[in-house]
């Protein structure tokens, strides 16, 4: 599924938005202010299943709020205003109490960065790193693994 957040403001810039393979989000409300894009979003589906024992819960115990820079939209900063819900996972037999949605194509976990973000960082430091000046690296400098 791709996510179309359509602006209602008169920012004639865009008109969709599209999270590519990013089927587990919900976008909510977008705002633009000061320079800065804001995408409220929250996860749609119903039950998640724990990491530990691989249990699946619809017990929501609560939610809690993070924020993930993505890459930038037409030299605006993009921000997604994630909702994140904590599942109880309610199995006798499991060291886990709790667990949070995953997510796990928007982004790692504790991720500050959207996934897509963090490839795009990821390109430019290797292309900084192609461009680096004649005799770099020194020839002391371990092979590095490619
Ligand atoms: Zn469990």
């Amino acid at each position: 599924m791709v996510l179309v957040l359509v602006m209602q403001t008169d920012a004639p810039f865009w008109d969709s938005l599209g999270f590519e393979g990013i089927d587990d989000v919900d976008a909510e409300a977008v705002t633009a202010a000061f320079g800065t894009v804001e995408v409220v979003a929250r996860g749609w589906v119903a039950e998640a299943e724990c990491p530990d024992c691989g249990r699946i819960s619809d017990r929501v115990h609560d939610r809690y709020q993070r924020r993930l820079k993505d890459l930038p939209l037409a030299e605006q900063g993009f921000v997604i205003r994630l909702t994140v819900r904590r599942f109880i996972c309610g199995s006798a037999g499991c060291p886990r109490r709790t667990f949070a949605e995953p997510f796990s194509r928007l982004a790692a976990p504790h991720a500050r960065f959207t996934t897509r973000l963090n490839h795009a960082l990821e390109r430019v430091r290797l292309a900084l790193a192609g461009q680096a000046a004649p005799g770099w690296p020194p020839r002391w400098a371990p092979a590095r693994e490619e």
